[in-house]
């Protein structure tokens, strides 16, 4: 049945392909497979027919198209979510990655963001004129799927999560009509955005506040050996008295020789070199190198990044409230229990802007997490793929205890439980959610994502 349906799709593509601006890429061109390909290498799906959109009336014929065809439908931004949401085998694929402009008007400090831009995009536009918005830590990640389901980067504590900047955005639903969310349009819909996923729409345009930020002091701090214990533990110390001027974020991993390595990446963005805070960081034992220095904000983006569909992924994690003595060692343990390096566990801290908030303005729970704390599999090897996902299962399990209930829809795994997407929300916005999922996609189109499904009708 799916395979005769892929077929009705490559016969019926030379009428798809004179409908829309952009282009249609089918299994039998050379483009297939690097236009199948995203970040996660464990995904590896063969959609029947990939839309690479150039506008709204592009993505509206591509979900006409699917809709006649029966094809099920992925959307495409960067290519990175962790869930392989962006490709479907048998399906079609709204691909938007060749809607990467980017807009920046200084004089109302807002940017203008294509569907498909990636961060590298969107900061090195912004920061040509000295501005910013706080956004992931990888470049090659897409704006509007990691804004979507939050955002999370070294500008957090300073500016809060990605989707807090967000000031609007145009969406295009699945039965063709062109939506607009914020103030000037749908404010509920600008209220799910703020972490509800691609659930209600395409985006084609999104719009940002922007913050002015010439430079950083940034760059790794690394502590290796029998001092990772204590730096963790300080880590977490200097943190929860960080000023907001201070991002941290940090990975526990371990080296070649399967030492536990602690990477620590602040992100000073106040005046001078460093804050009293920055100073005790560089200063702990077990202190191995210390690579912080001035950076532009463009340079401080690349450090986390990683290359393209390489890597096998596997993330799971939990929102905890505290970071006691007793879970800093169950971290090491588990770090340890990997056994091998690549992965780790990823701790990035809530502290300052992302508690201003009013809660209301956005469907994200969570806000009173100190930490967001993940358990990072990335491996190559195929034949490791049940270790490494045993591994982070196990990882998530042994932090459960301190978890506030859920976990950053971001980083889901395809495995996920409805209840832990609702539990990312919380009972009462997921509910919230389903209301406005039921009059923008009433039949449930947009559901390769961290779904949040209709009510029955
Ligand atoms: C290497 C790496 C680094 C990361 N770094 C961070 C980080 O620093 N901070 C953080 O918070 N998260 C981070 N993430 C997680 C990331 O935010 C999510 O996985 C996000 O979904 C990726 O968006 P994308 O557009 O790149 O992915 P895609 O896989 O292309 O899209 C994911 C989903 O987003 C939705 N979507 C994408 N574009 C649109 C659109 N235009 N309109 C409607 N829906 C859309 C769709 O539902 C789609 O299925 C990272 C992930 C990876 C793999």
């Amino acid at each position: 049945m799916t395979e005769a349906r892929v077929a009705l799709a490559d016969a019926a593509a030379g009428e798809l392909r004179r409908s829309v601006a952009g282009d249609v890429v089918l299994r039998a061109d050379p483009a297939y497979d690097s236009a199948r390909r995203c970040f996660n290498a464990l995904v590896d799906r063969r959609p029947a027919v990939i839309v690479r959109c150039l506008g709204p009336e592009d993505v509206a014929t591509a979900f006409d198209f699917a809709r006649s065809h029966e094809l099920e439908v992925a959307v495409r931004g960067g290519g990175h979510n962790p869930a392989g949401h962006c490709v479907l085998d048998a399906g079609l694929v709204i691909d938007l990655s060749r809607m990467r402009e980017i807009e920046v008007d200084a004089s109302t400090r807002i940017a203008r963001s294509g569907g498909g831009a990636t961060w590298l995009d969107f900061d090195s536009a912004t920061q040509e004129l000295g501005l910013v918005t706080p956004g992931g830590v990888v470049g090659s990640t897409g704006v509007a799927g990691l804004t979507f389901g939050g955002g999370i980067g070294h500008l957090t504590a300073l500016h809060g999560l990605t989707c807090d900047n967000l000031a609007g955005a145009e969406l295009v639903t699945p039965d063709g009509r062109v939506v607009r969310a914020g103030p000037d349009g749908d404010d509920e819909l600008l209220w799910a955005l703020r972490g509800g996923g691609g659930n209600f729409g395409v985006a084609t345009w999104l719009e940002f506040r922007l913050h002015p930020l010439e430079r950083v002091v940034g760059g790794r701090l690394t502590y290796a050996g029998a001092g990772v214990r204590d730096a963790l533990r300080r880590f977490r110390d200097v943190v929860a008295r960080a000023p907001r001027e201070l991002g941290c974020q940090a990975v526990l991993a371990l080296d070649e020789t399967t030492t536990p390595v602690l990477v620590i990446f602040p992100c000073f963005t106040g005046a001078g070199a460093g804050s009293p805070e920055l100073g005790a960081l560089r200063s702990l034992p077990g202190l191995v190198e210390d690579a912080v220095r001035e950076l532009s904000f463009v340079e401080q983006q690349s450090l986390f990044d990683d290359a393209y569909g390489v890597e096998r992924h596997y993330w799971k994690g939990h929102f905890v409230r505290e970071l006691p003595d007793e879970l800093t060692d169950v971290l090491l343990e588990r770090v340890a229990a990997i056994g091998r390096p690549p992965g780790g566990i990823l701790i990035e801290s809530l502290h300052g802007a992302p508690k201003d908030v009013d809660r209301e303005s956005a469907a994200l729970g969570y806000r009173e997490a100190a930490f967001n704390v993940s358990a990072m599999a990335t491996w190559r090897d195929a034949s490791l793929d049940d270790l490494y996902v045993a591994w982070a299962r196990e990882t998530v399990t042994a932090i459960e205890p301190w978890s506030l209930g859920g976990g950053y829809a971001n980083y889901m795994s395809p495995d996920e439980p409805l209840e832990r997407v609702r539990a990312a929300f919380g009972p009462e916005a997921f509910e919230r959610l389903r209301m406005l999922k039921g009059r923008y996609d009433p039949g449930n189109v947009l559901r390769r994502n961290q779904n949040i499904p209709p009510p029955a009708a």
